[in-house]
């Protein structure tokens, strides 16, 4: 090759070589570049995290030093709380889950001061073993294993029971254990020394204010007692005075000593009552009793004052209530007799109701009764109403200053209603009347309850003719729900223009404003009706059976009726019979007088068992009058001899007689009846006002009780009521109203 070619060869060669030098170096550069700018990213990114573990240092660093101060501040607060644990008196201590102790104070390790075991990490049990091996708990009668179970079972229940325990040195100590989440317990060991013995002081404080109390009233008891007895004499007598010839200064001054004497009797009575209660001597006793009559009783026992008044008394029973329940009949009557003439005494005008409703509960075998007395009278302010079932409380007001009483009465009523498990409530509107109502529950008995009657489509259409609307409406409900249509009257005029032929019975008040029942009986007869059942109710049938024409009517209910009786006379009505076709189901007094018919009808035969010459004498003093065929009997032997050969129609029974008393006597009686099937009503005569002295008089088989002093008015009354029909009236027409 020539040298030319050579040299282009080269420079060719030394050309490409530099193109690819220079292409490397572009190469070259580029990577740098890429160099520069990432060692730049990697630069700024060093630069920030330096900046962020910077501030993390510091960061650290403050935390660092608030966990020092936050350390401190929690050591300052154990050390606080410890502190204060540990000036506390009581005893503190605290346990792990498993009841071992983490740490207690020092009022808790003092009990166990000297022995080096109780310490952080002794379990529970242990310390309980130890309380009782070393004698620093009084365990009393128990053994000391029984004693640590006992506290160990309490101890692990999830939340134990406070407990009370004795330290040797006569300390009480009351243990109070909470549980936390965890399972630890919180110990807390109070010393209540000083409280257990002020209430101990207490107790035996309060033990000898109730004993001296007691004692006091014991006392007052036992005097009224003792009181009682003359003053039973002083009253008995003026009674007898007052039917000798007397003039009219001297009977001023006798009516005076009898009245002054009957007051303080009802004093002394209710003081009696009162301090029994207080010197726990009064528990009820409970007998099976018949409720309705109980309530009937007390209406019967009030009639006088209330006939006196111009006031009607009524009793709504409900229908479907049993009657029959165990109870203390005499403590019952006595609420009843409370409420009762308290709603009488302070009502001028109108009416007094007693309600009776009732809840039967099957389950409990009782009966949840609710009573009601509801008056038209004064009323009570509402300012006084709160006070007056307080000791000696009266509503003292111009508007009943003139109003007897010792302010007792409801405080009594309210007590026994509380021995019997019950309640009691007062409504009143001032000038229109008060509505006092108590609830017992009664155990039902088991006797035959009275059941109303399936009149079974008979009386169908029922015309009831009274005056007063409150009785108007007891009667309408209680015949509209035996399923009887009913028609109201207010009076006789109107029930004779209303009158159809689809009224099958007419039940008519006797004391209508127009004319009287029988009067209406002699003109329903004188207009054609006389086929038409009339029954008349009065408060007073005395009147009505000796009258002329009772032959007239179907009958005579006694106000308030009592439900059975209400019951026998619907059920014997029936438009075939009449009134001289009787029903053997119409009890004997309300039969019409077949003994006017005979030519002499027998007298009332009466016997009286009194041990007592005086009482003897009173007793027959007071029943001159009356034309009835009375024995005395000296004893219960005596009473029952008597009973047996005079067959008395009433038995009037003392109470305490030597050799057989009258409880026994009436006894004896009752058995004697089971054969002759022949019931004779007997009244006990007792000198005992209060219930619980009579226990059992009823349950004894008496019918009634008089509490002495005798009252003429209330043994006639009794006569009166018991007098067979067959009998010649025992008091002349013109004196019954005495
Ligand atoms: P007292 O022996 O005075 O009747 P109570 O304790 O029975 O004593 O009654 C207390 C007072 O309550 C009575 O004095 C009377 O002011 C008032 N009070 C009780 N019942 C009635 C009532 N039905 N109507 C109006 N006030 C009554």
């Amino acid at each position: 090759m020539s040298l030319a070619g050579k040299l282009a060869q080269e420079r060719r060669a030394r050309l490409a070589a530099e193109r690819l030098l220079e292409m490397k170096q572009a190469e070259l550069s580029a990577a740098n570049r890429k160099l520069g700018l990432h060692a730049m990213a990697l630069t700024k990114r060093i630069g920030e995290t330096q900046a962020e573990v910077e501030t993390v240092r510091g960061e650290n660093e403050k935390v660092k030093s608030d966990l020092t101060v936050a350390n401190a501040k929690i050591e300052v607060a154990e050390r606080r709380l410890w502190h204060s644990i540990q000036t506390i008196q009581d005893g503190f201590a605290f346990f792990d889950e498993e009841g071992r102790l983490i740490g207690a104070n020092a009022a808790y390790l003092s009990v166990f001061d000297g022995l080096e075991e109780v310490a952080p990490g002794v379990t529970y049990p242990r310390l309980l073993e130890i309380l009782t091996t070393e004698g620093l708990v009084d365990i009393g009668s128990e053994t000391a294993s029984s004693w640590c179970d006992r506290l160990l079972k309490r101890w692990a229940v999830p939340h134990p029971q406070p407990e009370v325990i004795r330290l040797w040195n006569g300390h009480y100590i009351k243990l109070i254990d909470q549980r936390g989440h965890g399972g630890d317990v919180v110990s807390l060991a109070l010393n209540i020394t000083a409280s257990v013995r002020h209430e101990a002081e207490l107790t035996a404080a309060r033990e000898r204010a109730e004993a001296a109390n007691r004692a006091k009233s014991a006392f007052l008891a036992n005097m009224s007692h003792e009181i009682r007895t003359p003053m039973n004499g002083i009253v008995g007598m003026t009674e007898l005075m007052s039917e000798t010839p007397l003039d009219e200064e001297q009977r001023l001054y006798l009516n005076t000593i009898r009245n002054s004497g009957e007051a303080l009797l009802v004093i002394i009575n209710d003081v009696l009552d009162y301090s029994k209660i207080e010197a726990d001597k009064l528990t009820l006793h409970p007998e099976q009793f018949d409720f309705e009559r109980c309530i009937l009783e007390v209406a019967m026992l009030l009639q006088p004052s209330v006939r006196d008044k111009g006031l009607t008394l009524l009793v709504d029973y409900d229908l479907f209530l049993p009657t029959l329940f165990v109870g203390d009949p005499g403590r019952v009557r006595q609420v009843l007799t409370n409420l009762v003439g308290n709603a009488v005494k302070f009502t001028s005008e109108g009416h007094v109701l007693i309600r009776v409703t009732g809840v039967p509960n099957p389950d409990t075998q009782s009966c949840d009764v609710h009573v009601a007395i509801e008056d038209t009278g004064i009323g009570i302010d509402e300012d006084k109403i709160g006070h007056i079932f307080g000791e000696f409380n009266q509503v003292e007001d111009e508007r009943n200053r003139a109003f007897e009483g010792t302010g007792l009465g409801l405080a009594i009523t309210k007590r026994l209603i509380t021995l019997m498990g019950g309640s009691i409530w007062v409504e009143s509107d001032p000038g229109q009347g008060s509505c006092f109502g108590f609830r017992v529950s009664l155990p039902t008995a088991e006797g035959p309850q009275p059941v109303p009657p399936d009149l079974d489509g008979r009386l169908r259409h029922v015309m009831i003719v009274e005056d007063l609307a409150a009785n108007r409406a007891i009667l309408s409900k209680q015949l509209g729900r035996l399923g009887s249509q009913v028609t109201v009257c207010a009076s006789g005029r109107e029930a004779l223009a209303a009158l159809d032929e689809s009224v099958d019975l007419l039940l008519c008040d006797h004391d209508l404003p127009d004319m009287d029942g029988l009067e209406l009986a002699v003109t329903l007869r004188d207009r054609g009706w006389g086929d038409l059942p009339l029954v008349v109710m009065s408060a007073n049938p005395g009147v009505i059976h000796a009258h002329p024409a009772r032959h007239l009517i179907e009958g005579v209910l006694q106000k308030p009726i009592p439900r059975a009786e209400l019951y026998a006379r619907l059920m014997a009505l029936d438009r075939s019979q009449r009134p001289d076709t009787f029903s053997e189901d119409i009890p004997v007094n309300d039969r019409p007088n077949r003994a006017a018919l005979d030519e002499s009808p027998r007298k009332m035969r009466v016997l009286a068992a009194e041990d007592n010459r005086t009482n003897q004498l009173i007793l027959r003093k007071m029943l001159k009058d009356l034309d009835i065929e009375l024995r005395f009997a000296s004893d219960g032997a005596e009473a029952v001899q008597v009973y047996r050969e005079f067959q008395p129609d009433l038995i009037f029974m003392d109470i305490s007689m030597p050799k057989m008393d009258g409880k026994q006597a009436t006894s004896e009686i009752r058995r004697r009846e089971i054969d002759t099937g022949r019931h004779v009503p007997i009244v006990a005569l007792t000198a005992h006002a209060m219930a619980g002295d009579d226990q059992g008089i009823l349950s004894a088989g008496l019918d009634h009780y008089l509490t002495k002093p005798l009252q003429k008015q209330k043994i006639h009354q009794i006569i009166l009521t018991h007098r067979p029909e067959e009998c010649s009236p025992a008091i002349a027409e013109d004196s019954q109203s005495e």
